[in-house]
């Protein structure tokens, strides 16, 4: 299966030549892109409004899937996460996440992660590789269908959340192909505007995310207020620490459209980085680079095994957020979702990696 092309990664373009090398006339590109994406048909066969010789020859040398789903677990709040393998065997995590207005996916852009953020499971794991375009894509289609039958029609539209597994900033070809494929009017039609990509702090790629045109929005993993706890919590701080890190924010503040902000994430953990004291130096900073239209994502930490952080206590948590709130900081709290079904990122992973089910 591995040699078969994998359809989900090709753009218009690509699908289009791809066809054409096969002596098919231009139409029959769209017609295959809208069954893969806009009807998100899971194999040829149901194509049926391709000539039978020609989904047997694409059955041949071709694939609409290669990811397959290990395990699924829904949430009594409706939050469904999917521990996925890729052909070759490797973990992919995605997460749904329903609320009343609207669905967002949180998907992943690497198997496993590089990084080595001290609070994070998927850290452990360390890299495994870079997802395809194709297996990002694929995993959006894959919990689509899932919560809703294949093909079938979404209520409200879907916003995406690059905050799954991996670093996306380091495998940014791949991430950034995926998105324009999805992107399609006549296809997932999942415009930039529903999209929000979270770095841990790649300093050049955020730059060059900012020139780009027709890009989505922007989250920082910040987590710490200074370099030494920073260090300690998320080493990549060592390659590119604080000061480079908010020069880039503060480029990145001049691409914001009107209306648009943009996010520093911080992880809560319980007596490491969530006193007073941390939220007046963390509002001291941002407003000493003077960063106007930037909010902060409070991400209350999920304690899970062998992570020895544990969670901050629901009143600190909104202590943290008044003592931003007081110094002019706007600061959200991320209400947690599917606790009840391993809901720290990584876990699945990370259980099916170290073979415990
Ligand atoms: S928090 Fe994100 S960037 Fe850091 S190790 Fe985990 S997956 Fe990688």
């Amino acid at each position: 299966m591995s040699e078969k092309i994998h359809l989900l990664a090709l753009s218009k373009n690509e699908l289009t030549e791809f066809t054409e090398n096969l002596g098919e006339p231009k139409f029959r590109a769209s017609q295959i892109f809208k069954g893969l994406h806009e009807r998100r048909l899971q194999s040829f066969d149901e194509m049926t409004d391709l000539p039978k010789n020609l989904r047997e020859r694409l059955d041949e040398i071709a694939t609409v899937s290669t990811l397959k789903i290990e395990s699924r677990y829904v949430s009594i709040d409706g939050t469904r996460r999917f521990l996925m393998k890729t052909h070759d065997n490797f973990p992919v995590e995605a997460v749904f996440i329903p609320t009343d207005t609207r669905d967002t996916i949180c998907f992943s852009s690497q198997s496993g992660c590089p990084l080595k953020c001290d609070f994070c499971l998927t850290a452990k794991l360390g890299l495994l590789r870079n997802l395809t375009a194709g297996e990002i894509v694929e995993q959006i289609i894959t919990v689509l269908n899932d919560v809703y039958g294949v093909g079938e029609e979404t209520p409200h539209g879907t916003n995406l959340v690059g905050m799954g597994a991996g670093e996306p900033f380091l495998n940014f070809e791949n991430l950034i192909k995926a998105l324009e494929i999805m992107s399609a009017d006549d296809g997932l039609f999942i415009v930039p505007n529903r999209v929000t990509i979270s770095t841990a702090g790649i300093v050049p790629k955020i730059y060059e995310f900012a020139r780009l045109e027709n890009r989505p929005h922007l989250a920082i993993s910040l987590s710490a207020p200074d370099d030494k706890l920073r260090d300690k919590l998320m080493p990549i701080n060592k390659r590119w620490n604080i000061e480079e890190l908010l020069a880039a924010a503060k480029e990145f503040e001049k691409s914001l459209r009107a209306g648009e902000r943009f996010t520093f994430e911080y992880v809560l953990l319980g007596d490491v980085n969530d006193t007073d004291e941390h939220a007046r130096a963390l509002a001291n900073l941002l407003n000493r680079y003077e960063l106007q239209r930037v909010k902060i994502n409070l991400i209350p930490h999920n304690s899970a095994e062998p992570l020895e952080y544990k969670a901050s206590s629901a009143e600190q948590v909104k202590r943290f957020q008044n003592v931003l709130e007081s110094k002019g900081v706007a600061a959200f709290v991320r209400r947690p979702r599917g606790r009840d079904i391993y809901a720290a990122c990584g876990q699945l992973a990370a259980k099916s990696v170290s073979g415990e089910r």
